[in-house]
């Protein structure tokens, strides 16, 4: 410092000093401006009716193909056993089905369980395994709501084979939250399946918001369809406590236990509750606000909640009936075949590929990529060394 000084005229100093004022207050007055524009946008992200929200109704299926499950058919025993022995086991294993397979006499309060999804590689194995869990569930209706713009056909193709009664509703992200580095996931998708619900007018019920990335245990569904207001429960694999679950004392619900508490009054996970229908209908203007992290709070507020209108479950909360299992997300690779496709399509792999270039789990090139070898006794070689 002191060599700078010495070394430049008194006037060049003055000029530069006030060059560094002048940087000095512009990049002040940046730092003011950002802060106010992100103050801006925080403010932006309450707006609860959003102009322009269309609802668009992929497909609907209100028939229930899965009854056969249900009914007694499943349960009998005229099989002829070949043994005492196998006898037993037929025996005990129809009584492990009928504690795993929940018998419905077709009056229960329905289940409107609500998934957003968009597509990205793990979509179809997600929905899978979702839609296999969900058809052990009497009394379901699943709302499928899809990160779209148009309806997919392949998750239709997926979704349908199930034989549960559903609705797939192609609902998209706007794209001004899109944009965003905290993007509100899910909430687009949410908001149209509540729009569904006030449009068919399902006002008994009960209403569960179950991501795609999530496991579900089968009590979970025989817990919540006793729903009266609000009911609450522990979910798994959440934050720095591995849970986030009410507090329950003498079986009420006094605070709640979650690492991330954020100024929220109900700082609970979007699978850690269900609202029966009849008590959301009193709030018509109830929704969920686009504003990442406080998507639950909101909405849980936007209906009015008091703490007396809790109910736990899951045993008093000591059980955990769901997860936030997530899947781990990685870039959908890029195979090299320089083979041309209708060789290809000759092999079984033609057809597989195919379908998970439509899936968007690899992509096919013929210049870039993993060159895709197969191996014949243990020598590997291009496929079209091979199969020429
Ligand atoms: N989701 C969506 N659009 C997106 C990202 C996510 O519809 O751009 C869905 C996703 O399928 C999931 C829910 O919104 O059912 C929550 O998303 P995610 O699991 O990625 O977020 P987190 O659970 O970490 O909040
Ligand atoms: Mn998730």
């Amino acid at each position: 410092m002191t060599a700078f000084r010495s070394s430049v005229p008194c006037r060049q100093r003055k000029y530069i000093i006030s060059a560094v004022l002048i940087i000095g207050c512009f990049g002040f007055f940046l730092v003011v401006q950002q802060t106010a524009n992100s103050a801006e946008d925080y403010e932006k992200e309450y707006p609860l009716q959003l102009e322009n929200e269309v609802l668009k109704i992929c497909n609907e299926n209100n028939i229930d193909y899965r009854k056969s499950l249900y009914t007694s058919a499943l349960y009998d025993t005229t099989d002829e056993p070949s043994t005492t022995q196998r006898n037993h086991h037929h025996h005990q294993q129809q009584q492990e089905l009928q504690m795993q397979l929940p018998l419905s006499n077709g009056t229960e309060p329905m289940i409107y369980f609500v998934t957003p999804t968009y597509p990205r590689r793990e979509q179809i194995p997600e929905i899978i395994r979702l839609g296999q869990t969900l058809m052990h569930v009497p009394r379901l209706h699943w709302i499928v709501a899809d990160d779209t713009d148009s309806c997919s056909d392949t998750l239709n193709r997926h979704i349908r084979k199930f034989g549960i009664p559903y609705t797939q509703i192609a609902s998209p992200m706007p794209e001004l939250y899109r944009a965003r580095k905290n993007a509100p996931r899910g909430v687009a998708n949410r908001r149209a399946a509540l729009n569904w619900i006030r449009q068919n007018q399902k006002k008994a019920g009960v209403l569960y918001f179950g991501d795609d990335d999530n496991t579900f245990d089968l009590k979970l569904f025989s817990e919540i369809r006793t729903t009266r207001k609000v009911s609450m429960f522990p979910v798994g694999l959440i934050g720095d406590y591995g849970i986030s679950t009410p507090i329950v004392r003498n079986g009420r619900v006094e605070a709640f236990f979650d690492s991330w508490p954020a100024k929220r009054k109900w700082p609970v996970d979007m699978a850690g509750f269900a609202v029966s229908l009849g008590y959301l209908a009193l709030s018509p203007n109830a929704t969920m606000p686009f504003k990442a992290g406080y998507e639950e709070d909101e909405f849980l507020k936007s209906i009015g909640l008091k703490m007396d209108d809790i109910e736990p479950k899951a045993h008093n909360c000591t059980e955990i009936l769901v997860w936030h299992t997530q899947t781990k997300s990685s870039k959908s690779p890029t195979v090299r075949i320089s083979m041309d496709r209708q060789k290809l399509d000759k092999l079984n792999l033609g057809a597989l590929l195919h379908q998970l270039e439509s899936m968007g789990v690899n992509h096919i090139s013929n210049t870039v990529g993993t060159i895709a070898q197969a191996i014949v006794n243990g020598n590997v070689k291009p496929l079209s060394v091979w199969f020429s």
